[in-house]
This record gives C-alpha cells, structure tokens and sequence, in this order.
C-alpha cells in the first residue's frame, strides 16, 4: 500500500478521501487555493500546499503545479477527487509520467469514455443497449434535423462534450429544432470548447438508473449495484437513492450485465458509474433501458452505496491503484437496507436556486442513528462563489425505504444553517411528497410539483417576523427605555403587552426592520402577541441566530434574514393619511375595528380604525383633526391595499 496521498480537489470530498487515507496510515498531502487556507480539509491534512488563487482555473486545474507539489511533497499517488481533473486523461498520464499513480481509471479508459457520442458507438458494439438516436459525425444542421424527425419527438440534444447536464435540450416540436440545436451548441461552445451534440428519444417516463462498477487491475470487473438519481432539476440530481425502488433481482443482474459490459469494453480499473436511463412508464424492465454515458471517477452519490454494501469504495480504489485485488467477488456482495442521500445547497429555490453565498454565521448538522454527513464547511466558514456551493450530504440508512426516508427528513428538520440560504425546506418538501414517498419516480416529478414543493418565494410569516423584531426590540431595551423616558417619561416597560408600545404618549410605535431587502414595521405589541400564539399553534420549532445587526430567524428549513434599520420608534400615525383627509388601507387586510361613526369630530393622530394585515394589526390615525365623513367600508371588510377608508373634513 501506498504510504502518502495527495488529494487534487477541495471541499467535502477531499476531507472524505483523507479520512480513509489516515485510517489506512496513508500520509495525507492536502493542495489548496487562497480561498480554501483555513478549510476543513487542509486543517485535517498532515500536510497542505498554497497552488493559488481562488479561481479553480488558476488552482485546482493547474496540472502542472499539482505534479509539481506531489513531487516535492514525496506523493505516492494523487487521487483526484471527483469534477476538476478527475477525468482529465492528460493528467492521468502525466502521473504516470512522474512516477505517481493516479488513484483512477487508465487514461485510455477515461479517454474512449470522454465523449458521449464515442461512448455509445463503443459500448453498443460491445452489445449494451444505448438510447435509439443519431451519434455520428455529421453536424449540418438540416441532417440533424432530419434524423431528429426520423427519431421522432419528443427528442433530447446533447452536447457529447457535455457534463452537469450542459449543453442539453428536449425538443417536443419539430419547429423548435433549429432554435434549441443553436442554442444547445452555444452553451456547449461556453462550457466545453466543443459544439459537437448528438441527437437522441426522449426517453418517456425517464427514470435515471446507475450503476457503480468497479474494477481491478487483474481483469476482475464487478458492480455494487444501482442507484436510482431520478430526483434532478435542470439534469442535476437532487436525491439520490439505493437500492433502486421496485429493482427485481432479474432486472438488476440485467443492469449489472450490461454495466460490467460497457466497463470490460475500455478495459477499465478503479471506481466507475455507468449511468442508464431507464423507460419507466412500466416498471423497472430488463428489456427497457439505455445506456447514457459513463463517468470514470467515484460520484457525488457514492456514499448510498457504501451504507448500502458496507464496502468504503474509496479504500477499494487506493488498493486497486496500488494494484490489489479487489478483496469480493460479485457473490459475497449484499445490499443491506436502504440509503438516501439529499444534496444540502447554499442556494435559494425560492428564487430560481440562485447560489446563496457568504459566511455561515450558525452550522449546525444533523447526527443520530443511521445518519452520515459528508460536509467540507464549518461554522464561522464561508461559501464562497468560486466553487460548487455544496455545504454538505446527508445520507441516511435505514432497514427500509420508508426508515430511511424518515431519518433524513428528521435530519434535515434539524439542519441550521445561518448566512447563506439553503436548499433544506425544499429537500423536506421532496421526501414528504406523496409520488416521492411511494417511490412513483421519473425525472420530471420535481419540475411537475414546483409549486407543491414550495418554491415560489414565501410570505414573511408573522411569527417569523414577531421572533425577529422582538430579539430586536430585547437586544435594545436599554435604549429605547432611554428614549421613551426622555421624551415622556413613560413607559417603563414598553414591551409589555398591557402597555402596549409607545413611545409617544397616544400613540402607537414599533420598530422599523429590514425583512428579506424589505422595509416592515412591526407594532411590538403585535408581534409580542404573535409569538404568545407560537406555543398553542402546535410545536413549530424556531431558531434564533443573532449575529451583528442582522438576524437569521429558522422555521420548518427556511431561512429569514432581518436587519434593523436605526429607527426604533416607527410612528404608526400616519399610516393612510393624506392631506385631502382621506384615510386608505395601508395594505391589503381586513377592517377588524371602526372606532368612529359619520359626523363625528377628531382629533389630529387619533385612532379611528384598525386594519389586520399578515395577522398583525396596524392601527389607523386621523391625517388631521376634523369631521369624519364617508366611510366606505364596515368592520370585518377586505381592503385593497390604498383603498379609502373614510375621510376626515375640516372643521
Ligand atoms: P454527474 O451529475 O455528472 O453524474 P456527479 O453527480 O458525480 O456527476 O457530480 C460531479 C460534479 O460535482 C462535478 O461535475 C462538479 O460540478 C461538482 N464538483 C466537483 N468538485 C467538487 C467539490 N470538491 N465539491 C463539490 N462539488 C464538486
Ligand atoms: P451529463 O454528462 O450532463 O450528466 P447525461 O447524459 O448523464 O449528461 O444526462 C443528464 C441527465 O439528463 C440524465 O440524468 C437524465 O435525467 C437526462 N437524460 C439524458 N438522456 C436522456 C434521454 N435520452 N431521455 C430522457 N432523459 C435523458
Ligand atoms: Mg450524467
């Protein structure tokens, strides 16, 4: 065995690959950019080396400057990780050059695999069923086009340079060819130097199927079974699970076949995903899936199969590299329960998963029985814009699908994550969706159910406001108290609710916060109310992280972010009014009280109604001292926002 690794990525992975390493008594080499000096993985290595800044282009990509460090740093092998140079064949064979073993496939194997067009044509020989299409030479568009009709709609473009599901469009009409083609080649032009695609069915019903194989470097090929990835967005998976719901063994040694096949055909060695996409329109079937491509490193996901088979695959590729046998055979491989694991982003599906970044002011991940977490992040950390903004996958075993899925929904209840947003209310609402639950799978059910899943931006809850704005108003106690007693001399207890809160004698005021970018006032009085009503509305859990001038306020996995704005005593004396008298509706809401009637006389700032909005109350003060005249609703009514109340006439 190897007695030095240097690990060629950063983040999550790389921390994974050194635990193995160092239980093995491997000395671990860590390589990092500026934007990684004080992360997890180079804190835990025996050793790390600056490579440079923070864009992987100028980093992590680097080949040279990795060899480079492996060399002085005396690596016997360098493991790559997986994304950056992972499948990079070149960097393969300069290893190899150098006298360092690549922990990977042959460069040869990552090479006839490189190109999805080349992949097919050569597992198809090899007698692997590959998804009915065009994957030839020829790129003029009006021949594409004209094999996509033979195919037959809906079709799928792929860039056969492609990966993270770049460079790919469904195309349902034949009138839409040409524009997705020409805009399938410029994102494949972008992202990959390569405006090659080729041209495929739309398989109906897609469910995403994979398999891991695995292989040694004295002809022993073997798989550790399927994956089913089927939860994706944009072609990117979300959850991905094993074993595969609804798998006979039939169908799975079917898979397994074909994925030995496919692997046997490029002589392949180490950890390998062969990825199918499977007609799920009728079950998983033996005669019902296709062969999508191949990556030639370990997987994101890859964690589901070792909780599954209990084999630690990235022992299995040191030792394979250093040229051991692999230690099973096919037989004495058994899957044992089942495991799920959610991908936990710094993004935010409430508004189009833009990535979320910044410093995580409150991490803090879940444990407990059947429960692993691979993470690369900790509190105080920082998701930076530089790199995937993955924080962290939450797996979890169970002896069935069901336990399982209890377990990481149980976890991601109690994931804290303060700074960046995160992902974690949309993973829980996908686990507790029904068609996700009764394992009814196919890449679309995410797209289908965006809505159910809750990713339209939310309304600020009023108790999520409440919990905020009174941390807020605790916090500065001592100097609205001061306030308070210098203006009036009253009260002496401003948060109290018999009190009420006021600072102007007659008046009611609050606090002026800033709520998600938006300016809200909050009446305390209110808010103390809403939050009395938190306990008796069932065992909603919130969490309170306060950090500077913002608070992070954590309910049911999602994030609000409130900043007080300097402005502790917002007047609520003005709310509606304007100089022609008239009163309007501050918001949309209801008209829970009317305190006056026509013709009554009033004074300027006294309060004449109350509107209810967002299950807060905002009471409404007369623009000017006069006589009411025209009111134009009665209590318990429904207001437009801006709608006219009454209106005050001069006296
Ligand atoms: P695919 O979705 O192509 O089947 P995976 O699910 O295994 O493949 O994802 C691989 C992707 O992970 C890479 O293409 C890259 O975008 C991303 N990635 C690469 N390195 C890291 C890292 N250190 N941490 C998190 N994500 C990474
Ligand atoms: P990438 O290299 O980006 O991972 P893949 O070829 O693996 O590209 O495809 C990504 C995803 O696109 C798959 O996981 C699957 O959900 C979907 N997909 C690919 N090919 C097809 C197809 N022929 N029919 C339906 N869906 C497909
Ligand atoms: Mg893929």
């Amino acid at each position: 065995m190897f007695r030095s690794v240097l690990i060629a990525n950063r983040g999550e992975i790389a921390l994974r690959v050194a635990r193995t390493a160092r239980r093995m008594g491997l000395r671990v080499i860590a390589v990092h950019s500026d934007a990684d000096a004080k992360a997890p993985f180079v804190a835990f290595a025996d050793e790390a080396h600056r490579i440079g800044p923070a864009p992987a282009r100028e980093s992590y990509l680097v080949a040279e400057r990795i060899l480079e460090v492996a060399k002085r740093a005396g690596a016997e092998c360098i493991h790559p990780g997986y994304g950056f140079l992972s499948e990079n064949a070149e960097f393969a064979e300069s290893c190899a050059a150098a006298g360092i073993a690549f922990v990977g496939p042959p460069a040869s194997a990552i090479r006839a695999m490189g190109l999805k067009d080349a992949a097919k044509a050569l597992v198809e020989k090899a007698g692997v069923p590959v998804v009915p299409g065009y994957h030839g030479e020829m790129q003029d568009a009006a021949f594409l086009k004209e094999k996509a009709d033979q195919i037959g709609y809906p079709v799928l473009i792929k860039a056969i340079a492609g990966g993270g599901g770049k460079g790919m469009r469904r195309v349902d009409r034949h009138v839409d060819f040409e524009e997705a083609l020409a805009s399938a080649q410029r994102e494949a032009t972008n992202a990959f130097g390569d405006p090659r695609v080729l041209v495929e069915k739309y398989v109906t019903a897609p469910r995403h199927v994979e398999v891991q194989v695995f292989g040694d470097r004295h002809g022993n090929v073997m798989h550790f079974f399927e994956r089913d990835c089927s939860m994706q967005r944009r072609h990117q998976k979300v959850i991905e699970e094993a074993p595969a719901p609804g798998m006979s063994r039939e169908v799975r040694a079917a898979f397994g076949k074909a994925a030995v096949e496919a692997a046997k055909a490029v002589g392949y060695y180490g950890a390998g995903t062969i990825e199918f996409i499977a007609d799920g329109s009728q079950g998983l079937r033996a005669d019902g899936f296709y062969f999508m491509e191949m990556n030639t490193r370990l997987q994101v996901e890859h964690p589901v199969t070792e909780m599954i088979t209990g084999f630690d695959l990235v022992e299995l590729q040191l030792r394979v590299a250093a040229g051991e046998r692999l230690p099973v055979t096919q037989e004495d491989l058994a899957i044992h329960g089942h495991a799920v694991e959610a991908r936990l982003y710094a993004e935010e599906p409430e508004r189009g998963f833009l990535p979320s970044t910044g410093k995580l002011h409150a991490l803090r991940l879940p444990s407990g029985e059947g429960l692993r977490i691979d993470s690369g992040v900790t509190e105080g950390g920082e998701v930076t814009p530089f790199y995937d903004p993955m924080i962290a996958k939450i797996i979890a075993h169970g002896p069935d699908r069901q336990t399982a899925l209890d377990r990481l929904g149980l976890a991601l209840e109690s994931t804290i994550v303060a700074g960046p947003k995160t992902n974690t209310r949309f993973l829980k609402a996908l686990i507790d969706h029904p068609d996700f639950r009764a394992a009814k799978l196919d890449t679309g059910l995410i797209d289908r159910n965006l809505a159910a899943l809750g990713i339209l931006a939310p309304e600020i809850d009023p108790e999520t406001l409440a919990v905020g704005a009174l941390a807020f108003a605790a916090r500065e106690k001592e100097r609205l108290e001061a306030v308070a007693t210098a203006r009036s001399g009253w009260p002496s207890d401003p948060w109290s609710k018999s009190h009420g809160f006021a600072l102007h004698p007659g008046r009611e005021t609050g606090l002026r916060v800033l709520v998600e970018g938006e300016t809200r006032d909050v009446r305390l009085d209110a808010a103390a109310e809403a939050a009395i009503d938190i306990p008796k509305k069932g065992h909603r859990s919130f969490t309170l992280v306060e950090t500077g001038d913002t608070n992070f306020i954590l309910v049911d996995g999602l994030q609000t972010e409130m900043r007080m704005v300097d402005a502790l005593d917002v007047a609520f004396d003005d709310s509606g009014g304007d100089a022609g008298g008239n009163v309007k509706s501050p918001m949309h809401g209801k008209l829970v009280a009317l305190f006056v009637v026509e013709g009554e006389r009033v004074e300027k700032g006294q309060r004449v109604a109350i509107v209810e909005a967002m299950k807060m109350e905002h009471p409404v003060l007369a623009p000017r001292a006069g006589r009411i005249e025209s009111i134009a609703f009665e209590a318990g009514a429904q207001m437009g926002q801006g709608a006219r109340i009454l209106s005050v006439a001069e006296a």
